[in-house]
């Protein structure tokens, strides 16, 4: 089942990845370098602690002798010029003295505080550099770019548009939203993927055994178009319905065709449950009608109508459908779908759905589907339930379906 999107999406996949993972890598790389030559050029530009210590230092110097030549200028009396000069010189040397010792506390303070600074610098440049190889993300564009290949996948392999956008918008959130470190890209992928296709079934399951026997006779009608597997659907049902205990009886309301009432026959005979018929070209909704008499008079507990195969664009037959559920008021609508027609059987099911109001679909033949993007698809495009999946020809060929039946199929399980 659905061997064939499997093996297509294992190659997109890795594919996928590899690629998101190589972009990845060159953006961070691209990152790194730019902050690196941010960080030259800050370093170029800044003088260092000590360059303005000395820039300082020279600056008092050179005030000091400027005060002190003032001094000697200013003095007239140039008897007292040596012994001034003896003083400037005492002076300037206590000063030097001074300013020496003042240099080296603050050289030492100096060498602390840069040591501090340098230190934080470096753990700054640590963190930032770590922040970019957590934090790079591709781009919105690169994403898009790549995504393409596995969006022609998914629509060569029938999954609904609506669906490969939801598929699309969660992928981006994994990862263009969201950074992924490197070497787990594929992880990513793998996993928004499974939960993207879980998040397609949201909606309430339906368990037949149970919700018919809170209900006597409880009626499920089914439709769907011609050869879908309607016929041996009912008979599965039919059996199942047996097995656990409950009394059936099928209404031949496929009038239409003279071997369609002979082939439910044939299933019911198989079974051991009786078939409510009339000829051949009667009125279906007067069948159906007569087997929930039927049922309501031998105390049966469910009643299966079989209609006949149409188009949904066939706007009498969808009448006609719409007066044997007026009839008979169903407790259930079901669409019966061939899963390997794929877009088309998603797109029947959704005009069914809108014509007469389906509560739920079976997708018989999944067993020889290959792509599986009616089982993908259908329920997200109609919000309706896929109850069953018809998985063979035996009557015992009926899989109750979960999510999980479809994420494992395709490879995608945890
Ligand atoms: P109807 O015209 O909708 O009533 O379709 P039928 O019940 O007559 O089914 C048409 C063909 O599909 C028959 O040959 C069935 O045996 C076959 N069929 C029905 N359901 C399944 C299924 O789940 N798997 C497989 N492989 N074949 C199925």
């Amino acid at each position: 089942m659905f061997n064939f999107l499997k093996k297509k999406l294992k190659t997109v996949v890795d594919k996928f990845s590899k690629q998101a993972e190589l972009e990845l890598e060159k953006e961070v790389r691209k990152q790194l370098a730019k902050e690196t030559i941010k960080k030259k050029t800050e370093e170029k530009k800044k003088p260092t602690a000590q360059d303005l210590e000395d820039e300082k230092k020279a600056d008092e110097a050179v005030g000091e002798m400027t005060k002190d030549i003032k001094v000697v200028r200013d003095n007239k009396d140039m008897q007292h010029l040596d012994s001034a000069m003896e003083e400037i010189r005492k002076e300037l040397k206590q000063k030097e003295t001074e300013l020496q010792k003042s240099e080296k506390d603050k050289r030492k303070g100096g060498i602390i505080s840069r040591v501090t600074t340098a230190f934080k610098t470096e753990e700054g440049v640590i963190g930032k550099l770590r922040g970019i190889v957590t934090t790079t993300t591709i781009s919105e564009k690169r994403f898009d770019e790549l995504f393409e290949e596995m969006e022609i996948v998914l629509l060569e392999n029938n999954v609904a548009l609506e669906v490969i956008d939801k598929i699309k918008d969660d992928l981006k959130n994994a990862i263009v939203n969201t950074p992924v470190p490197r070497g787990k890209v594929q992880k990513a992928v793998t996993n928004s993927l499974r939960e993207s296709i879980e998040g397609l079934f949201q909606v309430a399951g339906i368990d037949l055994v149970a919700s018919a026997r809170g209900k006597k006779p409880y009626v499920i009608l089914f439709a769907g178009i011609n050869g879908s597997g309607k016929t041996t659907t009912i008979a599965k049902l039919a059996k199942l319905y047996k097995d656990n205990g409950m009394e059936c009886v099928i209404a031949a309301a496929d009038t239409f065709r003279a071997a369609a009432i002979q082939q439910i026959q044939l299933h019911a005979k198989k079974i051991g449950v009786p078939v409510i018929k009339h000829d051949y070209g009667a009125d279906p909704a007067a069948v159906a009608y007569d087997a929930v008499s039927y049922a309501k008079a031998k105390n049966i507990d469910v009643v299966l109508i079989d209609t006949a195969g149409r188009q949904h664009s066939n706007k009498n037959l969808i009448a006609e459908l719409a007066k044997i559920a007026r009839v008979t008021n169903p407790d259930l609508k079901i669409f019966v779908g061939e899963s390997i027609t794929g877009n088309d059987c998603t797109n029947q099911a959704a005009e069914f759905n809108n014509a007469i109001g389906v509560d739920g679909i079976i997708l018989a033949k999944a067993d020889v589907d290959e792509k599986g993007g009616a089982a993908i698809s259908v329920s997200y495009v109609t919000k309706k339930p896929i109850i069953y999946l018809g998985t063979g020809q035996d009557y015992a060929d009926l899989t109750p379906f979960n999510p999980e039946l479809v994420v494992k199929s395709l490879g995608l399980a945890a």
